[in-house]
């Protein structure tokens, strides 16, 4: 099927870009349009604009700020024009949070990594789509430019429903904030697709960070997030569940938490029996491997990956 008829600017500058979107409500940016294009070729979507902003300066740059080094926040902020790809093969920001380069690589397959963005794959709020679940799990945010100037947006406050987030119409999201992991943290990610690169039938991403005394390894905050599970990407508070030591039982106690609060319903995907299954299996495991990860970091004086 051929899309709808739309007209197409490509401005050069962010104001011209801002401008375009103001003049047309019923407008749409274009990043990658690796999910936008399948949309409009199937007439899901049918905008009457499309505002490409692969011209505007400065928005293609991946930031890396490390612990102690300035007054800011450490983390890594991705910028709107920047790939997966980019931010894949970014070694600092893989190390000063490991959670990206884990979660990127299971984002689709090379090419549509290559031309598909961080920062859209966050702000098109698919529950199936990695990303978001890593923003909301880490407690990042996203920073939008509208008529009204700039705001932040935190990730827990992005996501509204399906394939809905809180950005308005008239706003472009310049970038999203990942932020550090912490000393004493680790993270992991799995997920099972019926092939590498395809959506997932269930994932999981989780962070564990140990209290704070040298050698100890009680667990003082853990957290998972999970994709293809509801209908927007969720976080469940782990941390009661292994406070009390990271044992099979526990492991297992967090996973049924996982599914109480989650609840996964059938879709043509799997049905909720299965996806149960996999928040049971996919919990425990994801866990175990954070822990492990914060324990190996706790263990090594400069607490790299
Ligand atoms: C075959 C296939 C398989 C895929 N598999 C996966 C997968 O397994 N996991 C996964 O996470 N993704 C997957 N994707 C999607 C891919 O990761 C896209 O890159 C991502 O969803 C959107 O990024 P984009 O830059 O292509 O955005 P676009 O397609 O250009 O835009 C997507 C939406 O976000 C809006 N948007 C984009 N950027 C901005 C911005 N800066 N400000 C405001 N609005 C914006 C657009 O208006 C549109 O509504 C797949 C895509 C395809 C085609």
């Amino acid at each position: 099927m051929k899309p709808a008829p739309f007209a197409y600017r490509r401005p050069g500058s962010l104001p011209e870009a801002l401008a375009a979107l103001a003049g047309e409500p019923n407008a749409k940016v274009l990043a990658g349009g690796q999910s936008l294009v399948p949309l409009l070729s199937m007439r899901l979507a049918a905008p009457t604009l499309l505002v490409d902003i692969n011209a505007v300066p400065g928005l293609d740059t991946i930031e890396v700020v490390e612990g102690g080094s300035t007054g800011r926040d450490p983390g890594v902020t991705v910028g709107a024009l920047a790939r997966h790809t980019d931010v894949l093969a970014h070694e600092d920001a893989r190390r000063v949070q490991p959670l990206l380069g884990m979660a990127l690589s299971h984002v689709a397959h090379a090419t549509i990594r290559n031309r598909g963005t961080t920062v859209g794959s966050i702000v098109h709020a698919d529950a199936a789509a990695e990303m978001p679940v890593v923003l909301k799990l880490l407690g990042g945010h996203v920073e939008a430019e509208g008529p009204a100037g700039r705001r932040r947006i935190a990730a827990h406050d992005l996501y509204l429903g399906p394939l809905e987030s809180s950005l308005h119409h008239d706003e472009i999201a310049v970038s999203a904030f990942f932020p550090a992991l912490a000393p004493r943290a680790g993270v992991a990610f799995d997920e099972i697709a019926r092939r590498h690169g395809d959506y997932a039938l269930c994932g999981v991403a989780a962070l564990v960070r140990l209290v704070d005394e040298p050698g100890s390894g009680t667990v003082a905050e853990a957290r998972a997030g999970y994709l293809s599970v509801a209908e927007v990407p969720s976080v469940v508070d782990l941390t009661a569940e292994l406070a009390g030591g990271v044992t099979d039982a526990a492991l297992a106690a967090a996973g049924e938490r996982a599914l109480a609060a989650l609840d996964p319903a059938d879709d043509i995907h799997a049905t909720a029996a299965y996806r149960a299954q996999l928040v049971r299996v996919l919990t425990s495991r994801v866990l175990r491997s954070a822990f492990d990860h914060a324990v190996a970091r706790s263990s090594t004086p400069d607490e790299d990956e």
